[in-house]
């Protein structure tokens, strides 16, 4: 019994399977509900949901919950309303603890064949005799004494950590995980789905292979670090004499300067390196959907990388490609200024206001939004400075410089309070045909009027999680590797009139800026803008 078996169905289990699914492709995408999904899960969905929809086929929603004290309703609804904002619409929802009773029938089904005892093994007596490659002394008790002790294992009348179920595999296989796997084992806890009415649960190696087979799963698909467990899925279907679905395995994503992994990730969020599971730096898929990360751009990002079998860490570029090449044909543009510097247009009336039309989607349609222009309007501090240099655009004494959609100013002075320029005065001119435009072309917004309050607008700018490229390899040391400057807030920031009556999700291309998402935390009075990205590729290549 101990080698591991063919994985061909018997003609009768093919015919009950090919009647049950009428010969269609059934996928699962199975994630355990212990914390968000993140981009990893958006690769594994892609191929689940993607599988499924391009051979006319159905994928399930699993929620593989067999860990009760990991597992949480918030995770659990999460999962659900994240799955559909991907835009994956699955044929079903299940739950790996909906075939609870099931899977404990077909335990002891296990046992009376005699290919399960209850073990009392600790699991760092476990560990040594897996080393050691020698079997538990509890591995050949009689089958009736499995029985007994199983039946006190599902009655509580056993302390957690006493008494496990294990599987009777193959102690000299070379797989290790053919030693005897879990199958059961005691927490005296509830479930999140099941409720109360369990203190045994079924581990990953007994559950994920059964319910496949229970679901009528035609192609189960999952990613690298199972392959070693395929024998032990195999060997326990075939000696429940139960269909067998095609396994596949294919590689993880992992994108440079983060980490992939739902006990790091929940490190970050529990130790409060970052402001919960949706902060916009993680790439949870909610911290995505924050920062303004288009649900497309992620598909468009797992299609490029593809399912294969090697292991290759993507560049955040690639992924940021995919972010730009949606938002700039979604977001439409806007101004606003992140660090003002009073420009004064000298010559302009105190009471000067007229409406410039600037561009919505310049180069891909003619609408416009009007735009106030006045004597003073703002421009970043940056797009000042005292000393002109070459391959600097912005202003300088002496120097013309565009305002975008308004015109040009040509600087000439400024005025200083204790070392800082406070202000700087320029002269205005509409752009005249024939006459050349300078080159350097600054956004800007207009005072704003008297007795209007414009919003308060915060910006919040990111920069990569962690400093190096690849953190995981940095094992224990992970942590130090965090960038602290992976989150600047800019307050007191100026929004102009395209940013008026924004709601949270709403996403703009802030004209030389970048692209920019409205946060949740945004209220009456006072705008919160997350920068998805720069407009270009800020990574050397
Ligand atoms: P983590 O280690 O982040 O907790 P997991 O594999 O334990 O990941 P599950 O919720 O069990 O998370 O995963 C559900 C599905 O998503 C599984 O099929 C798993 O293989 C797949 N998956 C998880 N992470 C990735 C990833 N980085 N790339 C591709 N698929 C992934
Ligand atoms: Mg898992
Ligand atoms: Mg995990």
């Amino acid at each position: 019994d101990g080698r591991v078996m063919s994985i061909a169905n018997t003609g009768e289990q093919l015919a009950a399977h090919l009647a049950a699914t009428g010969g269609r492709v059934v996928t699962r995408f199975p994630p355990e509900p212990n914390g968000y999904l993140h981009i990893g899960h958006a690769k594994a969905m892609f191929v689940d949901f993607g599988m499924a929809e391009q051979y006319g086929g159905d994928c399930y929603l699993r929620y593989d919950d067999t860990n009760p004290e990991a597992e949480k309703m918030e995770f659990i609804e999460h999962i659900r309303d994240i799955v559909a904002w991907l835009g994956w619409k699955p044929a079903k929802v299940t739950y790996s603890s909906d075939y609870f009773a099931q899977l404990h029938e077909l335990a002891v089904q296990l046992i009376r064949s005699g290919h399960a005892y209850v073990d009392h093994q600790t699991p760092d007596d476990m560990k040594a005799s897996r080393e050691a490659r020698e079997p538990s002394p509890w591995r050949d008790r009689p089958v009736e004494e499995s029985l007994r002790l199983f039946s006190d294992m599902r009655r509580g009348l056993m302390d957690e950590g006493s008494a496990t179920l294990r599987m009777k595999q193959d102690v000299r296989n070379e797989n290790f995980n053919m030693f005897d796997l879990v199958a059961y084992r005691m927490k005296y806890a509830p479930h999140p789905h099941a409720g109360p009415g369990w203190c045994i649960y079924p581990s990953y190696d007994f559950t994920h292979c059964v319910v496949d087979s229970l679901e009528n799963i035609s192609h189960s698909l999952c990613t690298l670090e199972f392959e070693s467990r395929r024998a032990s899925y195999y060997w326990l279907l075939e000696v429940l004499g139960l269909y067998k679905a095609v396994v596949w395995e294919y590689a993880r994503l992992s994108i440079t300067h983060n980490l992939l992994s739902k006990r790091r990730l929940a490190r970050l969020v529990s130790d409060g390196h970052v402001h919960g599971w949706d902060d916009p730096r993680l790439l949870t898929l909610a911290g995505l959907r924050r920062r303004g990360v288009a649900p497309e751009a992620l598909r468009a990002f797992c299609r490029e990388g593809g399912i294969s079998r090697n292991a290759a860490e993507a560049h955040l570029h690639k992924l940021e490609h995919h972010i730009r090449a949606v938002a700039d044909v979604t977001a439409p543009r806007a101004m606003a200024v992140l660090r003002p510097l009073r420009l004064v247009l000298t010559n302009l009336a105190a009471d000067h206001r007229e409406e410039v039309a600037a561009k919505v989607f310049p180069g891909r349609s003619e609408d416009t939004y009007a735009a106030p222009l006045t004597r003073v309007v703002y421009i970043e501090q940056d797009d000042f400075r005292e000393e002109d240099s070459r391959g600097y655009f912005g202003l300088a004494p002496g120097k013309s410089v565009m305002l975008k959609y308004a015109g040009t100013t040509r600087c000439t002075g400024c005025r200083k309070e204790g070392g800082r320029v406070v202000e700087v005065q320029a002269e205005y001119a509409r752009l005249q045909e024939g006459v050349k435009a300078p080159k350097g072309v600054l956004h800007w917004v207009a005072e704003p009027e008297p007795d209007a309050a414009p919003p308060a607008l915060e910006a919040r700018l990111y920069s990569t999680l962690f400093r190096s490229q690849s953190p995981a390899e940095l094992g224990d040391e992970w942590l130090a590797d965090l960038n602290p400057e992976s989150l600047t807030t800019v307050a007191g920031a100026m929004a102009g009139p395209a940013l008026a009556g924004a709601k949270p999700g709403d996403c703009f291309q802030l004209e030389r800026l970048g692209y920019f998402c409205v946060d949740p935390d945004s209220a009456p009075g006072r705008l919160v803008l997350n920068r998805t990205c720069m407009l270009k590729d800020s990574f050397a290549t």
